[in-house]
């Protein structure tokens, strides 16, 4: 069920267990601000989430709270890890969902990163 992005921070959730160290991940990138990993049920055959380490909903949430340091930290390693994986040259795609439009499952901000393969219409018609 998609989730509500003006609700405060829920610390049970998927990706906030992840941080911890509870349940594994398959890292790709991490750094004082971020963690990146493969999507467990892959959508592409590159597909990587890149999430905050601190406590933020959404891209709402985090693009409101969130420190110059943290955003910068965020938007540069999207970009190093999209070249790192070898989807520049070849194109890929980034999406945020928030909230109960935008189909958000997982209340801790993650952009997923969409690659290996042309990747069709912006959105399901
Ligand atoms: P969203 O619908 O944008 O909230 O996407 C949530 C994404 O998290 C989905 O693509 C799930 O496959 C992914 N996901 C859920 N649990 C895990 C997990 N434990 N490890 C990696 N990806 C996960």
């Amino acid at each position: 069920m998609a989730i509500d992005p003006t609700l405060p921070y829920e610390e049970s959730n998927i990706f906030a267990k992840i941080l911890r160290g509870e349940i594994p991940c398959n890292k790709v990138f991490e750094d004082d601000h971020v963690l990146a990993f493969r999507d467990i049920a892959p959508q592409a055959p590159t597909h990587i989430l890149v999430i905050p380490k601190g406590p933020y909903v959404s891209w709402d949430d985090f693009s409101a709270r969130a420190s110059e340091a943290e955003i910068a930290a965020f938007v540069r390693a999207v970009g190093a890890i999209a070249r790192e994986a070898g989807l520049v040259e070849p194109g890929y795609r980034l999406l945020a969902n928030t909230g109960g439009h935008g189909g958000q499952e997982v209340p801790h901000l993650h952009v997923h990163i969409f690659g290996g393969r042309p990747l069709g219409p912006m959105l399901a018609r």
